[in-house]
């Protein structure tokens, strides 16, 4: 599904040299590179404060931590997306409210997210999922007009762009209240290990999300809130300050190939009677951090087993909507009907997409989709 080791090869003296340098420097903990590294982030990202922490996870729960919001207070999050959305929701003992996603795009309804709004819903976690921004501008209008926090979940779509009607464009994550990232290896933005960051336009909020992954202290020993210990380390920084400078050279690979993909697929099923491709929306780049396939007729799980069997790699992302998994039943409920979300556990298969894919892989994986749909049609 991934090649770290062949991305790893190609910028291996680059980051062997900026190892070494930590190592040498004994600086392990919010060395140079941590600062050197948060300052490029937010050049690319247009500005924007960056803070970094431990992982993706840990930048959601600091993002909610840092907002007042009180037990009990609604959030909302779509149906359709990886658990950790939703998980720190239920960690600080807030409700999360669960919204349907739109077929299309997989991204949360604003239309399902306009009729869950209640008097208790404090913020909504849009996630940009498999790559491409929601659509952020009805989603923000909503947000202005209830008062609601807006908590983007960046994990999957760093390097994305949203454009606005009146043409402006930004960075995906820099558009709500806070942005949140996870630098997890297989994300767009990987780095050897675990690390995550949140984005914020306001220096208030910038400070205190910098205090509560610090512990909850300004100065050191002085703790004024109840916070946590979540860092970036600097061997992490240190990688990931060299692969930030190939990151739109890494989106731009992944876009190229799901183009080929797209382009083979819809030769192989022109009317869609089997194989939905990737439908990239007019607001949005795509970062194809997932090419994920619909895939029609309950033949997923047959094509699945398939393509094991004939040497390919293909991944369910995510086979449970929120609302069937065990743990979310007893403190979440739906704000909406959530048969999309069903639907889209039910139907979707992801590729293998990355950075190092080349056309004679791609035309592998394009052949057996090829046997498999003249055997089923
Ligand atoms: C990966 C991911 C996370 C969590 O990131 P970690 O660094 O693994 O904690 C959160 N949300 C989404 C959508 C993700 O894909």
């Amino acid at each position: 599904m991934v090649d770290l080791h062949g991305q790893y090869l190609k910028i291996k003296s680059e980051i062997d040299s900026s190892i070494q340098n930590v190592i040498d420097s004994c600086a392990f903990i919010n060395g140079p590179a941590v600062k050197d590294f948060t300052q490029h982030l937010s050049d690319y990202l247009g500005g924007c404060h960056v803070v970094t922490c431990a992982n993706g996870t840990d930048a959601l729960q600091i993002a909610l931590m840092a907002l007042d919001l009180k037990s009990g207070d609604e959030v909302i999050v779509p149906a359709f997306t990886y658990v950790a959305s939703a998980e720190v929701i239920g960690l600080l003992n807030l409700t999360p409210v669960m919204v349907d996603v739109d077929y299309t795009t997989f991204n949360i309804s604003i239309e399902a997210l306009a009729n869950a709004i209640t008097p208790k819903t404090k913020a909504i976690i849009p996630v940009h999922l498999f790559g491409q921004s929601c659509d952020m501008e009805p989603l923000l209008d909503i947000a202005k007009q209830h008062g609601l926090y807006v908590i983007e979940d960046n994990a999957q779509a760093i390097g994305a762009e949203y454009t606005f009607s009146d043409g402006h464009k930004a960075k995906t994550g820099t558009m709500g209240t806070i942005g949140c990232t996870s630098f997890f290896p297989s994300k767009n933005l990987g780095c050897y290990g675990d690390g995550g960051a949140l984005f914020t336009n306001d220096d208030a909020l910038s400070e205190r999300i910098q205090m509560i992954a610090n512990h909850g202290q300004k100065i050191k020993y002085h703790h004024s809130v109840i916070g946590c210990n979540s860092r970036l380390d600097t061997m992490q920084a240190a990688i990931l300050d060299v692969k930030l400078k190939h990151l739109d050279e890494y989106c731009a690979a992944r876009y190229t190939a799901a183009q080929y993909y797209t382009h083979a697929i819809k030769q192989i099923d022109p009317s869609e009677r089997l194989f939905v491709t990737p439908v990239e929306a007019t607001y949005s780049t795509h970062v194809y951090h997932q090419y994920t396939l619909k895939i029609k007729s309950s033949h997923r799980d047959k094509l699945k087993e398939y393509l094991t069997k004939n040497g390919i790699p293909s991944m369910i992302y995510y086979p449970l909507p929120l609302q069937e998994q065990e743990a979310f039943k007893p403190i979440s409920h739906a704000g909406s009907n959530l048969m999309v979300a069903k639907q889209c556990a039910d139907s979707v298969l992801s590729l293998p997409i990355h950075t190092e894919l080349n056309i004679e892989i791609q035309n592998l994986v394009i052949e057996q989709l090829s046997h498999f749909c003249s055997q089923c049609l």
